[in-house]
């Protein structure tokens, strides 16, 4: 293994790495997450880091009901996750469509019903500070067997 390998398992494993996609929400749940970044709840402080590439994330957040669109899409973004790897649902729209779901509806909520989902956040939307909460409650699944992932 590589000096530059080495030190890049080091770093990873004292620090959480998240992506977020977001399948159809209003933006409530969004800005929530946001707020994460900001000085306030300060993310980082936690080694909390946000990614784009899923290729880098141990967290998926995933808010919203789940449109037509994404009933394909959502599983294969998670399969571009490398194990180990945890997907939190943020919100009641990724818990039960909240009010994007109605029978014969273009959603097909739950988040759960696509992708595994190792916790789900109620709320509309939830906290920053529930959803901090959350993702280092399941760090230590993300963290399962680590040496593996790199
Ligand atoms: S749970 Fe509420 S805030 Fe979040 S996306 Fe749905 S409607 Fe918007």
């Amino acid at each position: 293994m590589s000096l530059l390998q080495k030190l890049k398992n080091s770093v990873r494993k004292r620090s959480i790495h998240v992506s977020f996609v977001d399948t159809a929400s209003c933006n409530g749940c969004d800005i929530e997450i946001l707020a994460c970044l900001a000085p306030r709840y300060d993310l980082e402080q936690y080694g909390i880091y946000v990614h784009n590439n899923p290729r880098d994330a141990d967290v998926l957040l995933v808010v919203g009901a789940v449109t037509e669109q994404w009933i394909d899409k959502l599983p294969m973004l998670w399969d571009k996750i490398p194990e180990p790897k945890v997907a939190i649902a943020i919100g009641n729209c990724a818990i039960s469509g909240c009010v994007f779901h109605r029978p014969g509806s273009y959603t097909d909520p739950p988040v759960s019903k696509h992708i595994p989902v190792a916790l789900s956040i109620p709320g509309c939307p939830p906290r920053p500070d529930e959803i901090i909460q959350a993702i280092l409650a399941v760090a230590p699944i993300a963290f399962k067997d680590y040496e593996k992932k790199l």
